[in-house]
């Protein structure tokens, strides 16, 4: 078949990096073809910085894997079964996937056959945008027009939304994540009635799979407006009723953008949630997070010390001793969004940034010294003291604090 190359790839760093001009020459000799797709390929054309590698080729799973072993090349097959061999090129990830059509589908799993034919392997790619091919001199091969939509701002699926969705329900959550990300003015409108018809499945995906998108779309510094859209659309309500908060959301990317600049993904997700600390814990688990992401959420969402606008420099300070600056400048941001006051968040802020906490100067050690046995009465002195010389905004040496500690504390015995 003759394919119409439509347009030029400007060739960029990581194509001419010699890891990815190696592999893709142990993909294209004999007789091989091979091409980048997906995100790469559409994150060059939109400007952005590109994450990670897709390649796909012509190649069978097992021709690709002789040829990386002959040519030395670490791989793991992990993603055989959809067609997928992941390559360690000199450290650099690449995942190389054999051109396939989805025969049929059951919800995620899609029972793989594969084919030489381009254009087919294209069909079986959820949108427009992400179906766009370049070879390694950045010829583009485009069969559905990606790159005016992309241009255009259009996030479009590839064939019938609904069919599309109704192959994968995860498309729905994949839509508002490529909408947020690269779509201009309103969404397509077909493809936001599939949606909607069919978000009653949502529940029906993992966990897993659920979370990486929505992490994903609040990444966008149009989260906001999206997940309002979602909203309205009873998308939401079928897999995070708790998250309403569009509000909230609104203000803090407004805010990061003058404080920040981080798109920090969980602190969105935390300032959209309303849920109390058993909530929370739902939440967590439902969503599979790790522990230390369940902590870190669960914190920003139900603080442990009430955190406003009134809280003081001094109050900040405790807060960067107790959960470090990033959390303390995190709570901060999400205290001033939730409350709309953020005339005063602007000193407060810094101290959070500059305020550098030090280590209580005393130890278990000391209280031994002074007679106390060893137990947990010493962690209970400790601990008086330390609230003391938090209460002094950490000002006391360890000379002072000594001294508090004999004045204050006597061993039972010697009492
Ligand atoms: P990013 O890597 O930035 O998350 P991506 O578009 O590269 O974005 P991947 O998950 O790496 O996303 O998938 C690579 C390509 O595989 C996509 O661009 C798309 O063409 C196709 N793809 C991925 N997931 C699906 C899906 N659920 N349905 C249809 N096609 C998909
Ligand atoms: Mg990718």
């Amino acid at each position: 078949m003759v394919e119409s190359f439509s347009g030029k790839l400007s060739l960029r760093a990581w194509m001419v990096v010699p890891e990815t001009q190696k592999l893709m020459k142990v993909l294209l000799e004999d007789g091989g073809d091979a091409r980048f797709v997906g995100g790469c390929v559409r994150d060059t054309l939109a400007n952005r910085k590109e994450l990670d590698i897709d390649i796909a080729t012509t190649l069978i799973p097992q021709q690709v894997i002789e040829r990386l072993k002959h040519h030395k090349i670490p791989f793991s097959t992990i993603g055989l079964k959809h067609g997928t061999i992941k390559a360690i090129v000199d450290g650099k990830p690449f995942e190389i996937t054999t051109l396939r059509l989805d025969v049929l589908t059951f919800g995620r799993h899609a029972d793989v056959k594969f084919t030489d034919d381009w254009k087919t392997d294209a069909s079986r790619r959820d949108f427009t945008i992400n179906a766009i091919f370049a070879t390694l001199d950045g010829n583009l091969y485009d069969p559905f027009g990606g790159v005016e939509d992309l241009r255009l701002g259009r996030v479009r699926f590839v064939g019938d939304p609904e069919k599309r969705i109704n192959e994968d329900i995860l498309r729905i959550l994949r839509f508002f994540r490529f909408y947020a990300h690269f779509g201009r003015g309103l969404p397509d409108d077909a493809a936001l009635r599939a949606c909607s018809a069919a978000a009653g499945q949502i529940p029906k995906l993992s966990a897993e799979r659920i979370c990486h998108e929505i992490m994903k779309l609040l990444e966008s510094d149009r989260c906001a407006e999206v997940w309002r859209i979602m909203l309205r659309s009873g998308i939401v309500e079928h897999f995070m009723p708790e998250a309403t908060n569009v509000e909230t959301l609104e203000n803090l990317v407004r805010l990061e953008s003058s404080y920040d600049g981080d798109a920090y993904a969980l602190r969105r997700f935390a300032a959209l949630i309303d849920a109390t600390p058993k909530g929370m814990k739902n939440i967590s688990q439902a969503l599979r997070l790790s522990k230390n992401q369940a902590s870190q959420l669960n914190k920003m969402v139900n603080p442990e010390v009430s955190v406003s606008m009134d809280i003081g420099e001094g109050g900040v300070r405790k807060l960067v001793y107790h959960y470090g600056n990033d959390m303390a400048r995190s709570l901060l941001l999400l205290a001033a969004a939730r409350s709309g006051d953020e005339e005063r968040l602007s000193p407060l802020y810094q101290t959070a940034t500059s305020f550098r906490a030090t280590r209580f100067p005393l130890l278990g050690d000391d209280v031994l010294a002074i007679g106390y046995e060893s137990g947990s009465e010493v962690g209970r002195v400790l601990d008086a003291i330390e609230s003391w010389w938090i209460a002094e905004d950490f000002k006391p040496r360890r000379t002072e604090c000594l001294k508090k500690l004999k004045t204050d504390f006597k061993p039972k015995a010697n009492k």
